[in-house]
């Protein structure tokens, strides 16, 4: 059994990089990514983004030693269901187990 992670593409995340240090490089200089596609929500280089947008590829590579992956799906989950909530955003991820 393995979490998952399903994004809803609400775009928060992409649109709040002053919220973190570890995304400055890729702010437009408003908060939001030089990446993010306002219109469709989708990130234009989905397939070669930056390793700490892959949130799997993440996990194995920096913190599979030091937390389960529920405990970082959860983490995950409740951010963006912070992030909606200050921003009334009603479009939450869910939290699915594949077996
Ligand atoms: S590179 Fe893509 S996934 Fe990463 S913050 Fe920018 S738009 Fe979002």
């Amino acid at each position: 059994m393995s979490a998952a992670f399903f994004c809803t593409k609400c775009g928060l995340c992409c649109k709040n990089l002053d919220k973190a240090t570890a995304y400055a490089h890729l702010d437009r200089g408003d908060g939001t990514c030089v990446n993010f596609d306002s219109t469709s929500h989708n990130c234009r280089i989905y397939e070669s983004r930056p390793l700490i947008c892959r949130v799997d590829d993440f996990y194995e590579q920096n913190l599979s030693a030091h937390i389960s992956k529920s405990e970082y799906i959860a983490a995950n989950l409740e951010a963006c269901a912070n992030a909606q909530h200050a921003h009334k955003v009603d479009n939450s991820p869910t939290h699915q187990e594949r077996f």
